[in-house]
């Protein structure tokens, strides 16, 4: 069993994501050597933006389509948004009776690795001059339905107990917060605003971050190298192979591996007998060029009613809102967005924030996410003593990122994660 008395164990990090790169540095942090591999000749292309993600001829074709529907459909907007959240609602109900759901509580789980992973984020910060990005004027969720409002204020100790650092405010003063949202006064029930949530400041700055400090500790990159196979002998990984740039098989051999591939590691898994229930979101982010800056927002916002994240960004063309939703990906969805939804998007930020935003000048990009089937990161042991897992961190990715790799290595090493969360134990 690989342990804390074998600083000098030989750690192969399956992915260059940002899982992976974090992995890799708190690995090296606790004297292991560390080699990461992946595909890609940039580590954390992802997270930096290097990976195409857009479905660009698609995307265009829905925004020509939405443009032509949109004035049509404007009477069914809010009837729409209904439908949206019922049918979320449904496939939760639906997913509890034929037993999807898991019997712990996975939010209770994601406050603690969301306040853990914070602290890190701070403390990296702090020690090791990580810089701390664009800086927005804090993060306010807004609600708009009363009840979900009040059974946040029933839930706000508890989590604050867990670490949650959001401050529930009164509907007055979400929109002293947030004066953009003067056209919800009379409708909004009120807000969680926290000041200082490192998740409202850019991924892509924090990737290249954390790869200049693995790099400097010497974490050794070996990018441009896919991996094939993992072989599995004696109930522990022997080795993995791979090819290199030039289609080249080669082989490579640690003491401990950590998959950290994204997506492509349940195909590894499955190989393996190693259950990685997956789901698929599809994300949708939407780029509106500002109309009126004055009528923009100021801070990050959720709106937790129409399902948006709504960030003001800056781009070489202007500032714009980049506005995204997730829904879990149905069949038909996972190859082809769908127009509605972009539609309703368009339409909650119209009669959000009006006249802040041209949007009939929006752009279009999607993308789709695995995440685990309860939600979890999937994070811990597996079967085999040497393979150990650190996959799928959900929405918050690049916070958790910090607490999955910190706890990922001294899982690996033999030591307790320093808190509570359900690990993955075989
Ligand atoms: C709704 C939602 C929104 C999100 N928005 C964002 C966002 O805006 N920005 C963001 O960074 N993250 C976002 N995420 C999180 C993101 O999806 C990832 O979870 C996160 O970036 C961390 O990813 P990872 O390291 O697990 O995987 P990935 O980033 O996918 O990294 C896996 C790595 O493995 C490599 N790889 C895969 N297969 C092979 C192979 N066979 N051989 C060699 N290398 C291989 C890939 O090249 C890649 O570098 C979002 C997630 C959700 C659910």
């Amino acid at each position: 069993m690989p342990s804390q008395k074998d600083p000098d164990m030989r750690v192969v990090v399956l992915g260059a994501g940002l899982l992976g790169v974090t992995s890799a540095y708190y690995l090296q942090q606790l004297g292991h050597e560390v080699i990461v591999i992946d595909r890609h000749a940039t580590p954390a292309a992802k997270a930096r933006g290097r990976v195409e993600t857009a479905v660009t001829a698609a995307a265009a074709q829905l925004l020509r389509q939405s443009a032509a529907r949109r004035a049509a459909r404007a009477k069914w907007l809010g009837l729409y948004v209904s439908y949206v959240s019922l049918r979320r609602r449904f496939a939760k109900l639906l997913d509890r009776v034929i037993g999807e759901a898991p019997k712990s509580k996975p939010i209770e789980h994601l406050v603690r690795l969301g306040a853990y992973s914070r602290g890190i984020v701070r403390s990296l910060r702090d020690e090791a001059g990580v810089p701390p990005g664009q800086r927005n004027a804090g993060l306010l969720s807004f609600y708009t339905d009363a009840d979900a409002f009040n059974a946040r204020l029933a839930r706000a100790s508890h989590w604050h107990a867990l670490g949650c650092e959001e401050r529930l405010v009164s509907a007055e003063e979400a929109l002293h917060i947030e004066p953009a949202l003067q056209a919800l006064r009379g409708e909004l029930a009120g807000a969680a605003y926290s000041l200082d949530d490192p998740a409202t400041r850019d991924p892509a700055q924090f990737a290249a971050s954390m790869v200049f400090l693995c790099r400097a500790a010497g974490v050794r990159f070996l990018t441009q190298h896919t991996v094939i196979s993992l072989k599995e002998r004696a109930g522990r990984i022997e080795h993995v192979e791979l090819l290199d740039a030039n289609g080249q098989p080669t082989v490579l051999r640690g003491q401990a591996y950590v998959l950290a591939l994204g997506i492509s590691s349940a195909m590894h898994a499955e190989r393996l007998k190693i259950a990685m229930p997956f789901r698929f979101l599809r994300e949708y982010i939407v780029t509106i060029p500002l109309k009126d800056a004055s009528r923009a927002p100021r801070v990050a916002l959720r709106d937790r009613q129409g399902k948006l994240r709504i960030r003001r960004i800056e781009t070489t063309g202007g500032d714009c809102l980049r506005v995204s939703s997730t829904v879990r990906a149905s069949l038909d969805e996972e190859n082809e967005p769908d127009s509605d939804r972009v539609d309703a998007i368009l339409h909650r930020i119209e009669s959000l924030l009006p006249g802040a935003a041209d949007t009939a000048h929006a752009s279009l990009q999607t993308a789709v996410h695995a995440v685990s089937r309860d939600g979890l990161p999937m994070i811990g042991k597996t079967r085999l003593f040497n393979l150990f897992l650190n996959v799928a961190p959900g929405a918050r990715g690049w916070i958790n990122a910090c607490g999955a790799g910190k706890s990922i290595a001294r899982i690996v090493s033999g030591l307790r994660p320093e808190f509570e969360f359900a690990f993955r134990n075989p």
